[in-house]
């Protein structure tokens, strides 16, 4: 039953549906032209002052009326409340089988008025692209442009003019993974041509739980240059194997020493005290190391193969491609499977999603499980969640959850259900929480010669192929939690008649939205359907999450005490505060670097756009630098080998440097500054000094990216000290950041004074950085 103020938010939402609905008739009776030619119309009047309030209600019966002829899909009321929340700046949760593709047609063709851009964001590529070709059939009709931001081949990466083509469409559909991507490489450019994004406007999220909840952990990392390897992986791999309970300490996603494993690693490495900045990175990969063996498991979050180590996509049991933990995580796991640590990368450039998505003027989104993280959205992002009535009644029946002693009686009694509704031909998906899980059930499956589909480690694609078929008469199709998410599972009437498709959930899953997710594969758009859940003290989140005393039940076959039904049920409670609390960790960390990151990425824009007074600026880091480094007193061979480092590349030995050694520096830099200024075009000049400067600042905030990653990775050991970890990394993270600002300056001084400009062809030339 949906809340009293969510009834409130739908009865303004009805209020302009009701103008909407009385478009209709008029947008019926128009032709195909004149319909077209209400695109044109908007624009002038978005021109002319009007709002896209004012004409919301025209626009969205345009598309809707187009929707109807180009695709034969005309929205249903439900939709367009929803769509009117997305324009709003909501994010809708609206159930499986709704029709939220055709829902987001209506607030991106309204914003894409603007000519601004608008962004739809799916979960994976394969979604992106089917969506935008299936909807593009109705944008273009209306005499828009869509751009899609993935390649078709995933091997494959678009080219700078396919680029530009997409950025400057009026509606784009991607992906979270592939625009942040984009978003950190036009940040590493020297030239505004190569330049393709414009200001972030509009976006609306599909499957918004998964990519602002789910992929919030992850912050997005764009690898560069190889750092030389560190030999350090194999000792303290060695070390951490030595050690014994009481040696170390762990909560949620985090461990470290106790005082005891302390005075062991002391001892191990033979130094005093491990807290010092001297061994900082033995103090690093104790930590990774004690990750590796104590958090990360083979076959749950990697499995090893072809001498690999592959991640796996918790939720969908899929291997990750091309996709490596950072921060030396990976090197660390190699070492502890007996593998060669592969090469490390730095980090160039990072941003996590929470930060990138707060770049939008106006975001929304949408999704079948949301509502119960309304709170935590609101929160982090500023988004109101609100829930659309399905179109027609929902008859799936949710059975009551069975709860079991074992995974062997969980196992029996879910075959049992199995057995008896594909004897009848009804279509099973049987939803598993792991994917051993999901190995066992086939195996049987094998033995007992029942045919069946198996999804995990699949591409998307395929994935999607399969699940849409998991509703055939007889079918029966395994899958991990969310394998297969936005594929839309049909029904023949046949099916129907059988009671639709059966849902049978296995083991307690770490969110209530996943097991919303999976029963939500049932009872689409009105349709028949069962779902049941059967639980286990043998799940792993009851294992690890649950209250120690449960495991006493252990030998009971059935569990029928409401106490104990509780208590397992509450180990999913706690996963999901410490999942929050993981998310909101990531957030408060990043709360430094997204600062920074602003500042750098502002002032490289200004420069890539010319608005900077560069003899100002380059006066003033002149100034600074040269007080910086008369803080001491300095001899005449220092003040010389100064000059040559920074300034110019001979001394002028007619000049006595032990008397007003600032003014005469200054002279001499200003000087050589006015030289180089008098060898080029004023044009060229600029040019020149854009590279020289970008490239200090690139380099310097390279390395910073690089140092906060680990000074983020190493910090989790410090929490024995007891101290305020984030405040300190705040801190610290500031520190740094100063230090990387004047590294930036000094360079750039260095690169302008010093650097050769060789001529090429006609109008170009290259630069050589001192
Ligand atoms: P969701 O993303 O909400 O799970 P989809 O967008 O995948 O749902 O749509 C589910 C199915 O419903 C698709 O096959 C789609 O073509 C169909 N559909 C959606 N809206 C309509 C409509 N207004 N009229 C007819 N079919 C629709
Ligand atoms: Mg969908």
């Amino acid at each position: 039953m949906p809340s009293l103020l969510n009834r409130i938010k739908l009865r303004q939402l009805y209020k302009t549906l009701k103008v909407i609905n009385d478009y209709q008739d008029k947008m019926k009776r128009l032709s195909d032209d004149e319909l077209k030619r209400q695109t044109k119309m908007f624009i002038s009047r978005y021109n002319n002052g009007e709002s896209l309030d004012d004409f919301l209600p025209e626009a969205f019966a345009t598309i809707r009326e187009a929707s109807r002829r180009v695709l034969g899909m005309f929205a249903y009321d439900e939709q367009v409340l929803a769509g009117i929340a997305l324009h709003k700046g909501k994010i809708v949760e609206m159930k499986t089988g709704e029709g939220k593709t055709l829902v987001a047609t209506m607030p991106l063709y309204l914003n894409a008025i603007t000519g601004k851009g608008v962004i739809l964001i799916t979960s994976n590529g394969y979604l992106a692209r089917r969506d935008a070709l299936e909807m593009g059939q109705v944008y273009k009709w209306l005499g828009l442009t869509v751009g899609i931001g993935v390649p078709e081949d995933i091997q494959e990466e678009l080219s700078l003019e396919e680029k530009k083509k997409v950025y400057s469409s009026d509606i784009i559909y991607t992906t979270h993974a592939a625009l942040t991507f984009d978003y950190l490489l036009e940040n590493l450019c020297v030239n505004q041509n190569d330049k393709c994004m414009r200001d972030f406007y509009y976006v609306v999220i599909d499957e918004v739980d998964s990519v602002l909840l789910d992929a919030a952990n992850m912050p997005l990392v764009i690898s560069g240059a190889p750092r030389v390897q560190s030999n350090l992986y194999k000792s303290t791999d060695y070390f951490v194997g030595t050690l014994e309970k009481e040696d170390y300490e762990k909560d949620d996603k985090q461990i470290w020493l106790t005082s005891k494993g302390i005075h062991k690693a002391e001892e191990f490495f033979g130094v005093n005290n491990l807290y010092t900045k001297e061994y900082y990175g033995v103090l690093r990969h104790i930590n990774l190391a004690l990750k590796a063996h104590f958090i990360f498991n083979k076959d749950e979050q990697y499995v090893v193969q072809n001498d690999k180590i592959m991640l796996l996509d918790k939720s969908s049991g899929r291997m990750v491609e091309n996709t490596k933990l950072k921060s030396g995580l990976h090197q660390a796991i190699e070492v502890k499977e007996g593998l060669n640590p592969s090469s490390e990368t730095r980090a160039m450039a990072s941003i996590t999603y929470q930060a990138f998505f707060n770049m939008f003027k106006k975001k929304s989104g949408m999704s079948g499980s949301v509502i119960e993280e309304k709170k935590e959205l609101k929160f982090v992002y500023n988004i109101d969640v609100v829930e659309i009535p399905t179109h027609r009644p929902i008859l799936r029946k949710d059975l009551k959850d069975s709860y079991y002693g074992s995974f062997d009686e969980q196992f029996e009694a879910s075959m049992e259900w199995l057995m008896r509704a594909h004897k009848k031909n009804q279509p099973v998906l049987v939803v598993t929480s792991s994917i051993e899980m999901s190995y066992i059930y086939s195996q049987v499956l094998l033995k007992n010669h029942i045919a069946h589909n198996v999804l995990n480690a699949y591409n998307v694609a395929k994935e999607a192929e399969i699940i849409k078929d998991a509703g055939q008469l007889g079918a029966v199709t395994i899958a991990t939690a969310i394998a297969g998410r936005g594929t839309d599972i049909k029904l023949s009437n046949e099916v129907k008649q059988l009671g639709g498709l059966l849902v049978l959930g296995i083991g307690r899953m770490e969110n209530k939205r996943l097991e919303k997710q999976a029963r939500g594969r049932s009872g689409r758009q009105g349709d028949p359907g069962t779902s049941k859940f059967f639980v286990s003290l043998d799940d792993e989140v009851i294992k690890e999450y649950g209250a120690p005393s449960l495991m006493k039940y252990q030998h009971e076959k059935e569990i029928k005490s409401r106490r104990i039904k509780r208590l397992m049920n509450q180990a999913q409670k706690n996963f999901e505060i410490a999942a929050y609390r993981a998310r909101n960790n990531t957030l408060e960390f990043d709360s430094s670097t997204s600062a920074q990151r602003y500042i750098i990425y502002t002032l490289r824009n200004r420069i890539l756009k010319d608005e900077i007074n560069y003899d100002e600026m380059l006066d003033g880091f002149i100034q600074d630098q040269i007080k910086d480094f008369l803080i001491e007193i300095r001899t005449k061979e220092e003040i010389e080998r100064f000059i040559l480092n920074n300034i110019q590349y001979h001394i002028d030995t007619s000049l006595s440097y032990d008397k007003n050694q600032e003014k005469l520096l200054l002279r001499i830099a200003r000087e050589q500054l006015s030289k180089r200024k008098s060898e080029m075009s004023q044009n060229r000049y600029k040019q020149f000094l854009r590279i020289a400067i970008l490239n200090a600042i690139d380099n310097a905030w390279i390395e910073q990216v690089d140092y906060l990653e680990q000074l983020r990775a190493s910090i989790g050991l410090r929490r024995y000290s007891q101290k305020n970890v984030i405040f300190e990394y705040h801190q610290e993270a500031y520190r740094a950041f100063e230090k990387m600002l004047d590294n930036a300056k000094r360079n750039a001084i260095r690169n302008v004074m010093l650097s050769s400009i060789i001529e090429k062809a006609e109008g170009t030339f290259t630069v050589m950085l001192p």
